[in-house]
């Protein structure tokens, strides 16, 4: 069939279309999270570390379970590039794709970012969103994007034929390398899909493709989140600034992040504690060899 005639509908299009979508993973069954708790454990919480992420740069932080830590626009609109591992073992990561299919294109908060198969727990709850207000906008765009992968040299080069070495997927890169205290090379294949925080994202209507536009975060503007596992983070303060116009290059204003991270007084979650991996027993119809 060529692809002008496989452009033809049928008698029955109308209703083939008409068919009800259905939520592919209903979330009744889905323990949710204590935000009460938390935010009573959080309101008597000191302050254990602070970094600032300069533009055009990555860091990494650790932020034990049962702690918080928040991310906060200081100077000028600005997006961040988030990476999170379990700081035990790096091979345990944030799980883009399936986060977005439990909880969305976008995150706020109650929603949690799960680790990869076959892990698949909770690494950290949102528990605090300054632009929780802004919800969808007329063009289908929202804040907290858990759909984008980060930008990197590759499809720059792919594309324009550029080469930047300052890419989000870069600043991750020689962030857990220095961190790791390893090679380049084994760094970048532990980066992975990041959560887009304070980026301002959505599909166009016609075509699907994917867009940006200007951040609407401000200064004081912050995200926050309760660490469900000892975790090591990762930011890159990404080179698309506010990503209004463009990335992967010098040309946007950037500006920097803060990371903060906060210690519940000694007790507040007594009897709290970090969730377990995924019980499936990973025999995936065979046998397993006791
Ligand atoms: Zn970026």
């Amino acid at each position: 069939m060529d692809i002008e005639s496989s452009k033809i509908e049928p008698p029955d299009a109308a209703a083939r279309r008409a068919v009800r979508p259905v939520i592919v993973y209903p979330l009744d069954n889905l323990s949710q999270p204590d935000l009460r708790r938390y935010r009573r454990a959080r309101e008597g919480a000191h302050k254990t570390d602070e970094i600032v992420i300069e533009p055009r740069q990555a860091a990494c932080f650790e932020v034990e379970a049962g702690r918080f830590f928040r991310i906060t626009c200081i100077e000028g609109p600005q997006v961040g590039d988030l990476n999170l591992w379990n700081a035990h073992d790096i091979g345990e990561r944030f799980y883009s794709s399936k986060t977005r299919a439990l909880h969305g294109t976008h995150i706020t908060v109650g929603d949690r970012m799960w680790s990869n198969l076959p892990f698949m727990r909770p690494m950290a709850t949102i528990v605090e969103d300054s632009l929780a207000w802004y919800g969808k906008d007329e063009y289908g765009a929202s804040v907290h994007d858990a759909i984008g992968s980060r930008c990197d040299p590759y499809t720059g080069n792919l594309l324009r034929g550029t080469t930047y070495h300052h890419c989000c997927h870069s600043n991750l890169t020689r962030a857990l390398a220095r961190r790791k205290d390893c090679s380049l090379d084994e760094a970048e294949l532990h980066v992975h899909d990041v959560l887009n925080v304070f980026m301002c994202t959505g599909f166009t209507l016609d075509t699907g493709r994917y867009f940006m536009k200007a951040s609407p975060v401000r200064p004081g503007d912050y995200l926050e989140f309760f660490a469900e596992i000892d975790l090591l983070g990762a930011l890159s303060a990404c080179p698309g600034g506010d990503c209004s116009f463009d990335h992967s290059s010098d040309a946007a204003r950037c500006h920097p992040l803060q990371v903060e991270v906060f210690a519940p007084k000694e007790g507040a979650l007594a009897d709290w504690s970090p969730p377990s991996i995924n019980d499936y027993d990973r025999s995936h119809g065979c046998e397993i060899a006791k």
